[in-house]
């Protein structure tokens, strides 16, 4: 049995503030450490419950933030963008079900570090007319692939949106979020030691989890920060401009909605 473990950080216990999640300071150098510390717990707890094979994807920012002399030797790692099933990367190799770890709320929600893929561009997305964050656009990729997810982890506001997409999926809530940077979290070893146990009984059950599908077409409505984003996003000849700051665009698959979206947080650099 392979799990791929897809790592974030905003979801992590003991980060609220942007400085935590952004290299080049100390509070960065400490996250990232706190981050590689809740994968290695997955593994630990995957390998218990009998897992045989287990990937650790890095899934945020740059894909470039665990500490691999510090991840457990049992996994390897998946490192570095761009890659075609970004938050997923790892799935090609074939794999029977995924944990999320670390991960955190939608894009205008009012959970601990919330966005959608790239704050400083994407507002809102919507596939088929459902609104979805990164776990639901990235639980879909991977339900498209025939792999359920089975565990998740991150905030109360993240937890509350994502449960019905993921029927018989274990949770583990690290924080109650009072806001963007402000709440409650468990200490880091608490968390730990609640995501093993997690990570434990979601390998035992996972014949009781439905992939998520989302089934094509797929129509993306986008929402954009600014309206010179979505002026720039629709140099792309395939992209319909809805309104000011709402665009549509239609694909066959998630895999393609993913790659697109992904295409244009890169493109928004030009705006920053
Ligand atoms: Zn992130």
């Amino acid at each position: 049995m392979k799990i791929l473990i897809s790592t974030d950080i905003e979801g992590v216990a003991g980060v609220f503030h942007a400085e935590q999640i952004r290299a080049g300071n100390g509070e960065y150098e400490r996250a990232r450490a706190w981050m590689t510390a809740e994968a290695n717990a997955a593994v630990q707890g995957a390998i218990a419950g009998g897992a045989e094979e287990i990937l650790v994807n890095d899934s945020h920012g740059g894909f470039r933030n665990l500490l691999p002399d510090g991840l457990d030797e049992r996994a390897r790692l998946v490192l570095g963008k761009p890659r075609y099933l970004g938050m997923m990367g790892g799935l090609e190799e074939g794999c029977d079900a995924v944990f999320m770890i670390g991960y955190h709320s939608r894009s205008q929600g009012r959970g601990v570090l919330a966005h959608t893929i790239n704050s400083f561009a994407f507002a809102r997305v919507f596939i088929n007319g459902m609104e979805l964050g990164e776990a639901g656009l990235y639980g879909a990729l991977a339900g498209e692939m025939g792999v359920p997810v089975i565990l998740a982890t991150g905030d109360d506001v993240f937890i509350a949106e994502t449960t019905d997409l993921f029927p018989g999926a274990q949770w583990v809530q690290t924080k109650v979020a009072h806001g963007q940077g402000s709440g409650v979290t468990l200490s880091p070893a608490a968390s730990r030691r609640a995501i093993t146990a997690a990570a434990e009984t979601a390998v035992r059950n996972l014949k009781k989890a439905i992939p998520f599908r989302i089934p094509a077409p797929i129509e993306c409505r986008l929402q954009t920060q600014t309206s010179a984003l979505a002026d720039l996003f629709c140099m792309w000849p395939t992209l319909e401009r809805v309104d000011g700051v709402t665009l549509r665009f239609t694909t066959d698959s998630m895999q393609a909605a993913i790659r697109t979206l992904n295409s244009l947080a890169a493109m928004s650099f030009m705006l920053r």
